[in-house]
């Protein structure tokens, strides 16, 4: 059992300064919380103070009802695995796994069953006699993980620990650490650039802006209801497209305008976002958001009967990419580039014309002043 309790932790690096501001956060046994933002935002601050890398400047630091603010790191029984591996340079992959047990003074019996059983694990028994030098960065990296979990932490702490390795190898190893959180039953604490990583293996994201928290959420949540205009653009990709709108009332419906109202390009909003827009939004300009995905091609939306003059725009492709599976269309309103995720039997190429769709379900309207979510 972890708990891991952050309350108003702050980090002043220099005086006024914050690096973090205020993080507060309850982790739960058996997590797997994921840190996200730009970069410089504080992910590594925080979870440098959570392994007492790090001194914490203000707040407190909770790990099993114990206030750990001032524990020496290796009291505070976290296993930190960084990006560049940290092994032992002389010693074999086995004495790199061994080296905690060695320490502790472990039975010579007790530390080779252990050994053998992370090895048999991570599928690296093969490679016990190399040295580090003689491993590819996958392998390097699961013997760093191997000498922290042999260590049998409260929690792990895992700063970008897939950074280096190249976009195949970090895609499997991806997935054996979603493996290896079910099999050990244990809390995970994960910094990272990477949106699939942080979608896929988190059981809640937290995303960062500026030292402070900006939202904490499961990974679909956040995807479906970012909290501001902030989270919306961080949190997938392509972004999500964002217009300059104006909400306010046509022939008694709900009416979301992109730009200029004499430009026709609008969605008519219907049930809750109707008169959630009545409500919050009337007769204001807003921002207005729309993943790709959610912008699809009008023959579409004309099979469902729905009618042109209320769903979206017409507009000249700027740029296509091809990917097999899918297809993404760009093209430029407002002076920004937007994309439009489509089937790729999509034939639009280049410089021609295609009418867009709006899904009015799926559209996301944020205030323009606070930036936050209207819905
Ligand atoms: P990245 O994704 O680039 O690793 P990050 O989100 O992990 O970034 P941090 O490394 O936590 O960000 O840094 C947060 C802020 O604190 C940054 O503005 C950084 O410049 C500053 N900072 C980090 N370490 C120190 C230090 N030792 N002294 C002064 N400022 C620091």
């Amino acid at each position: 059992m972890s708990e891991i309790v952050l309350r108003n932790v702050c980090k002043e690096y220099e005086k006024g300064n914050f690096a973090v501001k205020d993080f507060s956060l309850d982790i739960h046994d058996q997590e797997f919380i994921i840190f996200v933002g730009p970069s410089g935002c504080g992910k590594s601050t925080t979870l440098r103070m959570i392994a007492g890398l790090e001194d914490i400047s203000d707040g407190e630091l909770w790990i099993d009802d114990q206030l750990c603010n001032y524990f020496d790191p290796k009291d505070r029984g976290l296993s930190m695995v960084f990006q560049n591996y940290a092994l032992y340079p002389n010693m074999t992959v086995y004495g790199n796994l061994a080296f905690a047990l060695k320490v502790r003074k472990a039975s010579k019996s007790e530390i080779d069953e252990k050994v053998h059983k992370v090895a048999r694990i991570l599928e690296i028994e093969h490679l016990l006699d190399r040295k580090p030098a003689a491993l590819s960065g996958g392998q390097k990296q699961r013997v760093a993980i191997g000498s922290a979990i042999i260590r049998r932490p409260k929690a792990f702490l895992m700063d970008e620990p897939l950074s280096n390795l190249d976009a195949k190898l970090r895609a499997q190893m991806r997935i054996e650490l979603a493996k290896l959180h079910k099999e050990l039953e244990t809390t995970i604490i994960y910094v990272t650039h990477d949106q699939t990583e942080a979608m896929t293996l988190g059981t809640r994201i937290v995303v960062m802006k500026d030292g402070v928290v900006q939202q904490v959420e499961t990974p679909i949540e956040l995807y479906n209801h970012p909290v501001n205009l902030f989270v919306a653009g961080f949190i997938g990709s392509p972004s999500m497209n964002f217009f300059q709108a104006h909400v306010t009332e046509e022939n008694g419906r709900m009416v979301v305008f992109i730009g200029n109202p004499k430009d026709g390009k609008k969605i008519y909003l219907e049930g809750r976002r109707s008169e959630l827009a009545r409500l919050r939004a009337m007769d204001q300009d807003v921002t207005l958001g729309i993943r790709p995905e959610d912008i699809h091609e009008y023959a579409d939306a004309a099979e469902l009967g729905i009618e042109k003059a209320t769903v979206g725009m017409n507009v000249t492709v700027t740029a296509r990419e091809m990917l097999g599976a899918e297809v993404f269309l760009y093209f430029d309103e407002q002076k920004k580039t937007h994309a439009v995720r489509l089937h790729p039997k999509n034939q639009t190429m280049t410089g021609e014309k295609i009418d867009l769709y709006f899904d009015p379900k799926k559209i996301h309207l944020f205030d323009q002043n606070t930036e936050e979510s209207i819905f």
